[in-house]
């Protein structure tokens, strides 16, 4: 059953917004003075809204987030403190966003043609190179924005991010780009492709920052092999 359908179902079959309506309309003129005006049915229908995207959202993202919490503590556990381990791997994924967001506001001609190349060549209009050799150029650039993040670490002195956890990162980010993104090919990602300015990833920071293209949720279920994989090989070499 759809998870909308079922929210809803749920609701009714308790009763709660009857409950709700029959218990909090007396008092409605009281908070009314406070300004909460408007039916109670309102704010119930407005708290429905997010609680089913809330629910969406987590059928949507649950299994690679949870994998990524399970592998970062996999790789981590005897060297980190677990709080640490759990605050990493969200730190990561904001700035996997902002550092993607970033290159699209800085500027990719003269001296930064070189620099940027993730709009010089990858987001060019008119390619004047090929597409493996694309492909190549925006996986050593995907790298770089990672490598930006091991070195701020290393010059502050400040390590929020175990470098393990960094390089998890760099190959899931860079192993979805060219597997799943480019060649199985991902309707969010084309979308980036037409207009820059939206579908930065990971798609639930573009829902929570305003960046998405539409209201559906990518499925990341994509992502949990390349994590998979990524872990089993960083647990092979350390
Ligand atoms: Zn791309
Ligand atoms: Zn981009």
């Amino acid at each position: 059953m759809d998870c909308t359908k079922a929210m809803q179902f749920d609701l009714k079959k308790n009763g709660i917004e009857a409950k709700l309506i029959h218990y909090i309309e007396p008092y409605m003129p009281y908070l009314a003075r406070l300004g909460f005006t408007g039916k109670v049915i309102d704010y119930i229908d407005f708290y429905r809204t997010d609680l089913e995207r809330l629910h969406k959202s987590m059928l949507a993202y649950y299994p690679v987030n949870f994998t990524t919490i399970v592998c970062a503590f996999a790789i981590e556990y005897k060297t980190t403190p677990p709080l640490q381990i759990y605050v990493a791997t969200l730190f990561i994924w904001l700035w996997i966003y902002g550092i993607h967001r970033l290159y699209h506001n800085i500027p990719s001609t003269g001296i930064f043609y070189y620099l940027n190349t993730h709009i010089a060549f990858h987001h060019a209009e008119h390619k004047t190179i090929p597409p493996w050799l694309d492909l190549t150029i925006e996986t050593i650039q995907n790298m770089v924005w990672f490598a930006i993040l091991y070195f701020l670490q290393e010059v502050s002195g400040v390590h929020l991010v175990p470098s393990r956890i960094i390089l998890l990162s760099m190959l899931v980010y860079v192993s979805v780009h060219i597997v799943n993104y480019s060649m199985i090919g991902s309707d969010k990602h084309t979308k980036q492709h037409e207009n820059p300015h939206i579908n930065y990833g990971p798609d639930f920071l573009d829902h929570m920052f305003g960046t998405n293209s539409d209201d559906s949720f990518e499925d990341m279920i994509g992502f949990v092999p390349n994590t998979i994989l990524a872990c089993l090989f960083i647990l092979y070499l350390t």
